[in-house]
């Protein structure tokens, strides 16, 4: 099972796995939106997951697949912080050691969760490429497994889960507006849903300020981008020039990608809060945010998934009191 498309029967597999470890989470039919946009818009409450974030999904997935040689010599990921935090999680459940690499950029909200979490934390470099650097030598020198966020099948298969959560939740389901940066959650949920519903659409949102995936695409190849301070900085870095899986496959079933500017992911995390009574970070209110400001128009039932909380919770009073919060100027 190492070529081809991650497949449905992988996602099966990944929930029968995870099942212990991960809770199903729930969908909220949005009166505002489906006001608004005229259409029934439901919101999958993906925040709500342990640790804040799907990423648990994925984690759970890889350590459940690790052979009893790897368990005992531990695993490490380098992370933006809510693989680190998924990670570290999925790997205390198993009585695994964790270390998470991640760069300067990463705000100390989700340095502490990782922490919080168990595992030991190393802050290397000004991007996601350096923190990789002190990865690799961990598992050159010390037999390490290197648990990737996104290119990697189990991964993908573990994201998946959500997929065919969201066609048992919304069986009528049309369109999932699903938070892109490496693709490891749209190939996941796009491979999960499309083969019960080849005709629903999936459509990807990224932030305008390094939209990674989307340069690809244009591209046509992977192509490397910076990062930059974003609001939905869970969504900066690269899908990597030597990606495997991800992005043949986002190319393959992902219908469209559109982008956010910073203005329009404010408005999101405000609408979440204001109307919804939901604490989602930038990179999980998204598909609201494409929704409010008409980027998207779908034509059924659609899905927002609101992939993860974790928030500074002093950025976000100040966004929801209506301040005008630019971290773009936070990058020197
Ligand atoms: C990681 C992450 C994403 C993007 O997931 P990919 O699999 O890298 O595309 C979206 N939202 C949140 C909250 C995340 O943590």
């Amino acid at each position: 099972m190492t070529d081809g498309f991650v497949n449905f029967a992988e996602i099966e597999a990944a929930q029968a796995a995870i099942a212990g470890v991960v809770r199903q989470t729930f969908v909220n039919r949005s009166e505002s939106l489906t006001v608004s946009v005229d259409l029934p818009i439901y919101l999958k409450l993906e925040h709500q997951q342990i640790t804040g974030s799907f990423k648990l999904r994925g984690a759970s997935n890889a350590i459940a697949q690790l052979t009893e040689a790897e368990r005992a010599r531990g695993v490490v990921g380098v992370s933006t912080g809510n693989h680190g935090r998924g990670l570290a999680y999925a790997a205390r459940a198993a009585g695994v050691r964790c270390i998470i690499c991640m760069s300067r950029l990463v705000p100390q909200a989700k340095i502490d969760g990782i922490k919080a979490q168990g595992a030991q934390v190393r802050i290397v470099g000004r991007s996601q490429d350096e923190a990789q650097e002190e990865v690799d030598r961990l598992v050159a020198e010390e037999g390490m497994t290197m648990i990737p966020p996104f290119d990697h099948r189990a991964i993908i298969a573990g994201q998946g889960t959500l997929g065919l959560e969201l066609v048992e939740q919304v069986p009528d389901l049309d369109t999932v507006l699903v938070p892109l940066s490496g693709g490891g959650l749209i190939c996941g949920v796009a491979a999960a849903v499309k083969a019960k519903k080849p005709e629903a659409k999936i459509v990807g949102i990224s932030m305008e300020r390094g939209a990674a995936m989307h340069a690809c695409l244009q591209a046509g190849r992977p192509v490397a981008v910076e990062e930059l301070p974003t609001l939905a900085d869970s969504l900066g870095g690269g899908i990597g020039l030597d990606n495997r899986h991800t992005f043949a496959m986002t190319r393959a079933l992902v219908d469209d990608v559109v982008l956010l500017d910073e203005g329009e992911i404010a408005r999101a995390i405000r609408h979440a809060y204001w109307r919804e009574r939901q604490i989602v970070e930038g990179s999980g209110a998204v598909g609201i945010g494409a929704l409010l400001a008409r980027k998207v128009t779908p034509v059924g039932p659609t899905v927002a998934i609101l992939s993860g909380g974790n928030i500074d919770m002093e950025q976000h009073h100040r966004i929801v009191s209506g301040e005008d919060v630019d971290v773009t100027a936070e990058a020197a």
